[in-house]
């Protein structure tokens, strides 16, 4: 089993080394090699994504990718940013279901900003297409406008698209996902006004037919951005595209107090994948010891189940990180009163202590 750990920038460092230091600690061989990405890859090699790591993810079978990016690359020309090394590692690895799963714990019920009795006992599933949509689509530009309600005036677009096949296969992905779980698809879209999401619920609809186990519902994204803070607990799978997925998965993420909580999953169809958490650099707080190691704790047991076939460690790894919040550790970002305020280190040694 080799794994690919591309740390990258601000906390990424800090927290990858403690998901590291729990891999460590399975009874399981692993050859793990290190390399740089993002802004760290930027300045030592002059490129975000330089072609000894790509090569490096391409020939593991899971790549534990940390976070990157910092304001200081913010003017640097668009292909040069450190959030390229994502967009890159998605189009090399050929990366199209992400899989972002929303679970509140029961210690940190108080986190969240909704009410204790709508989050508590909540595990949903948020299933994003990766490849395709407005993110992607060509053309888009700027231009003198021809047409519109100001001919003659500058404006800019984009193309939303999506291609049969592209939605078919995240549909299978999501239906599949059901079936281990409460056998139920909310497919999310804008079908009421888009062409392209018209489509994306004929396509998702006939793929149905091949599950008949699974219950199908369509929603509007709107409707679902209100029921994800009304009633999330009515959820089970929630699939949708592109740029739907992004927003309301973060929306979901906070459902659940922390985004420091958080892990995530992009697959391709061999189930290679990249396994990072969903939070950011957090330049804000970088170099502190003061982040939450834990999403990407609960990263590398996603990567070991989706992608290392070792279902038995991932479980082992998830009730230790259940374990520690039962001994009432917390780092800043979900410390309360009458509980322990740990460091990064210390977080990610408890969680290697309970395992
Ligand atoms: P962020 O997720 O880095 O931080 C948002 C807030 O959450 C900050 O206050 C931060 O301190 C806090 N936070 C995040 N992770 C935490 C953790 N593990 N423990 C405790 N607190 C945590 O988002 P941002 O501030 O909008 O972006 C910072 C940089 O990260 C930008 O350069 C952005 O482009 C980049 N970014 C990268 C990724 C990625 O690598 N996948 C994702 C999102 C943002």
């Amino acid at each position: 089993m080799k794994i690919a750990i591309l740390p990258g920038d601000g906390i990424g460092t800090e927290i990858v080394a403690q998901a590291v230091n729990v891999l460590g600690a399975l009874d399981l061989r692993f050859e793990m090699e290190t390399a740089l990405v993002g802004g760290a890859a930027y300045e030592a090699h002059g490129h975000p994504l330089p072609e000894s790591t790509l090569k490096l993810a391409m020939s593991a079978d899971a790549v534990l990718f940390g976070a990157v990016g910092d304001w200081k690359y913010d003017k640097l020309d668009r292909p040069l940013r450190p959030e390229q090394a994502i967009l890159g590692l998605r189009k090399h690895m050929g990366l199209f279901a992400n899989f972002r799963p929303a679970i509140c714990y029961e210690q940190l019920v108080g986190a969240s900003s909704l009410k204790p009795e709508l989050i508590s006992g909540l595990d949903i599933l948020i299933i994003r297409e990766l490849t395709g949509d407005i993110y992607f689509g060509q053309p888009r530009g700027r231009r003198i406008a021809t047409d519109g309600h100001f001919p003659g005036a500058e404006e800019a677009f984009d193309t939303m698209r999506y291609s049969k096949p592209e939605i078919e296969r995240i549909a299978h992905v999501a239906f599949q996902a059901a079936r281990k779980r409460n056998r139920k698809v909310t497919s999310v879209d804008k079908a009421n006004v888009l062409e392209t999401f018209q489509f994306w619920k004929d396509v998702v609809t006939e793929v149905h037919a091949q599950y008949p186990d699974v219950e199908l519902e369509h929603m509007y994204v709107d409707n679902a951005a209100m029921q994800l803070v009304r009633a999330p607990k009515k959820f089970d799978v929630v699939v949708t595209g592109n740029m739907f997925g992004d927003i309301l998965s973060d929306e979901a993420s906070m459902l659940t107090g922390s985004i420091g909580m958080l892990p995530s999953a992009s697959l391709n169809s061999k189930n290679q994948g990249l396994y990072e958490p969903s939070h950011g650099s957090a330049p804000d707080i970088a170099g502190k010891g003061i982040a939450n190691p834990l999403a990407t704790i609960l990263s590398a047991a996603m990567m070991l189940r989706f992608s290392l076939n070792q279902e038995e460690a991932a479980q082992r790894i998830e009730a230790a990180v259940q374990r520690v919040l039962v001994q009432g550790l917390r780092t800043a970002d979900i410390h309360s009163a009458g509980t322990t305020l740990v460091s990064t280190a210390e977080m990610g040694q408890a969680v290697v202590a309970a395992l």
